[in-house]
Order: structure tokens, then sequence, then C-alpha cells
């Protein structure tokens, strides 16, 4: 990434800055109930990339943890003054963050590779012509970039710690 200034972030209260030091992997825009819920509004923009190339600048999201319908903990990470959620961790996996979109300065450079949990999708949001729209998931081998395939398998690798 040669603009590091599209990549910084933080939350509402400033407390909270971040910068991502490489460009998010893929990114969702996930239509599921529980995230509607959790924001507030009709669907999330996540950012998936390694927690390695997320630099806090400053400040110490504090981690909220949530039950799902898998069973696996889903972690949001927030700021301790104004609540604002800066970052998920599905399955508490500690490698892989999913950065809420929205929380970047320039968010709209990360604009959803994806939509999923369509199934959900509010009647009010037409989504643009041409864009991946999947009722519920997708298979990441046919959507994502070759590179972000190699970020992911390395990060598998190094979370078995081989
Ligand atoms: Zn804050
Ligand atoms: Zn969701």
């Amino acid at each position: 990434m040669s603009d590091q200034s599209a990549h910084a972030g933080g939350c509402f209260c400033g407390a909270i800055r971040y910068r991502l030091t490489e460009s998010p992997m893929f990114v969702h825009g996930c239509h599921c109930r529980d995230c509607q819920v959790q924001t507030g509004g009709p669907f999330a923009v996540n950012a998936l990339i390694e927690r390695s190339c997320v630099e806090l600048v400053s400040g110490k999201p504090v981690r909220v943890e949530l039950p799902t319908d898998s069973g696996q903990p889903h972690d949001i990470y927030r700021c301790p003054e104004c609540q604002t959620a800066v970052w998920s961790d599905y399955g508490r996996r500690e490698v892989l963050v999913f950065i809420r979109a929205m929380t970047l300065d320039a968010p709209e450079a990360c604009p959803p590779d994806v939509h999923i949990f369509t199934r959900s999708k509010m009647p009010f949001i037409d989504l643009p012509n041409g864009a991946k729209a999947f009722e519920v998931f997708y298979d990441m081998q046919a959507e994502w970039p070759a590179a972000s395939l190699a970020r992911y398998d390395a990060l598998k690798t190094r979370r078995l710690g081989v």
C-alpha cells in the first residue's frame, strides 16, 4: 500500500487510532441479523486483515464477548471511552480481525467485495449492479484473489505455530 493514510482509522472520540499496514485481504458487506442488531445499520462492512497488520497508534480497545449461533465466540473490540466498535474477532482466532470499515478515515477505499447473508437484506437497500451477493456465505477459493488466499493460508500456518 503506497498511501498509508488511506488506511488510518479510529473510534468516534479519537482515543483509539489505528493504521493498517497492508490493504485488507477481502471485504464483506454482511447483512446478517447479528450485524444489523449489533451495528444498528442495515449491514456491516468488515475488512478482513491480519491482526499483525493492524498497528495501534493510540488507545487500547477492550474486548466484549458475544455468543454466536456457531458456538464460537464473537469478540468485539471497542473503545473504552466512547464504545465505538473498531474491529471484531470471530472465533477468537486472534491472528485475523474484521475491521469495521466505516471507522476508517477513508471508508470509500474499502467497498465490499461480496455481500453476504442477503437473505436478511433490508428491502430498502439496493445493491449496485454487478455486486456479488450471496444468500448466506460464499466459496472463498472462488471469490478471493490469489494474493489474499496466500496471505490467509500463511495465517493458518502461523496460527498452528508450524
Ligand atoms: Zn473512542
Ligand atoms: Zn454479519
